[in-house]
């Protein structure tokens, strides 16, 4: 399989940001937050090379966060494999790596916040319970499509303990804010996404909640990460004022995909990037760089030299 790069889009390329993050004078912090579901591949490489680069063109702060709180696709062994390959690309961490797995307490103590503000629910609605309210409302539904959640338990009352918790949104909850890349983007929560699960019935954290305390925690300004979570970002910020927390920047990296138009990841098999010679360790690099819309340089500098060259290049294409 041979993955397409399309470049970044050219309103991106010509690039006049205005870092809303920055006009608080914050120090630009950032980070590269991978789920350790097996090794990296090029479009996740090319994620990790654009926040590198994003994070050292505003001479800022780099972090790496394993985000295994989805406990069941974690792989073992996966997070070392990812920072090996990010070691050997050069791509190097400011601070000691973060393991969601060990910070349960401080996703708790959030849900312990939302239950005090009384923003949360217990919900006992299987998926195929969702389902079928669904159709009742005579909405149609493709399979594995995200549902939207009809708020079933809502006035139930049921305990927040050994049920799943959900979100009560606001009836007004229409979510704006600016991607870096792709412009204006608005979400209704209702009508798009519904109320929304922080902590599943078996008492594991979502990935939108623990990702928005993390970003906090850590006083991450600026994310910069996959196309593919650009429709999670709505979610996120409402969390983020619920929880009286600051919005960070966000921009979004396009996709590298295969032959068939599918985001490389382990479920299409997308090739890990090989880090057993400098010579493929470049060929990946540059990849991920043309990827981006960066030139791809001639292999044989050394790794730090051609970072420091696309980091000059990244500034100049994108920030002003
Ligand atoms: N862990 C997520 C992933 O690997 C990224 C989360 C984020 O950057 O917000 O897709």
């Amino acid at each position: 399989m041979s993955p397409m790069t399309s470049s970044l889009n050219p309103q991106f390329n010509q690039g006049t940001r205005s870092d809303e993050a920055q006009k608080g004078h914050k120090p630009y912090r950032g980070r590269f937050a991978p789920s350790p579901t097996g090794p990296l591949h090029l479009g996740s490489l090319a994620t990790a090379l654009g926040s590198w680069l994003d994070a050292r063109a505003h001479d800022g702060a780099w972090l790496v966060r394993i985000e295994d709180v989805d406990t069941p696709r974690t792989v073992p062994g996966a997070d070392q494999l990812i920072l090996n390959q990010l070691i050997a690309c050069g791509l190097e961490w400011d601070e000691e790596p973060a393991w969601q797995s060990q910070r349960f307490a401080l996703y708790q103590k959030a849900v312990d916040q939302l239950i005090a503000k009384g923003l949360i629910y217990g919900c006992l609605c299987s998926r195929k319970q969702i389902e079928g309210a669904l159709q009742e409302q005579g909405v149609s539904i493709a399979p594995n499509q995200e549902l939207i959640y009809p708020g079933t338990c809502r006035e139930r009352k049921l305990p927040i303990q050994n049920h799943a918790v959900r979100i009560r949104l606001p009836q007004d909850c229409q979510i704006g804010f600016t991607d870096q890349r792709l412009g204006n983007q608005t979400e209704d929560l209702n009508l798009q996404v519904g109320d929304f699960v922080l902590r599943r019935a078996d008492g594991l954290i979502t990935y939108q909640l623990a990702v928005v305390v993390d970003d906090h925690l850590q006083e991450i300004t600026h994310i910069v990460r996959g196309e593919d979570l650009l429709s999670n970002t709505a979610r996120q910020i409402h969390l983020q004022h619920s929880l009286g927390y600051q919005t960070p920047s966000y921009l979004h990296l396009p996709l590298v995909t295969n032959d068939a138009g599918e985001k490389l990841s382990k479920q299409t098999r997308a090739t890990p990037i090989d880090i057993s010679s400098s010579q493929s360790v470049r060929t990946a690099l540059n990849n991920a760089a043309n990827h981006l819309g960066l030139q791809t340089d001639p292999v044989g500098r050394s790794i730090s030299d051609w970072l420091s060259q696309k980091t000059k290049e990244w500034r100049e294409r994108h920030i002003v």
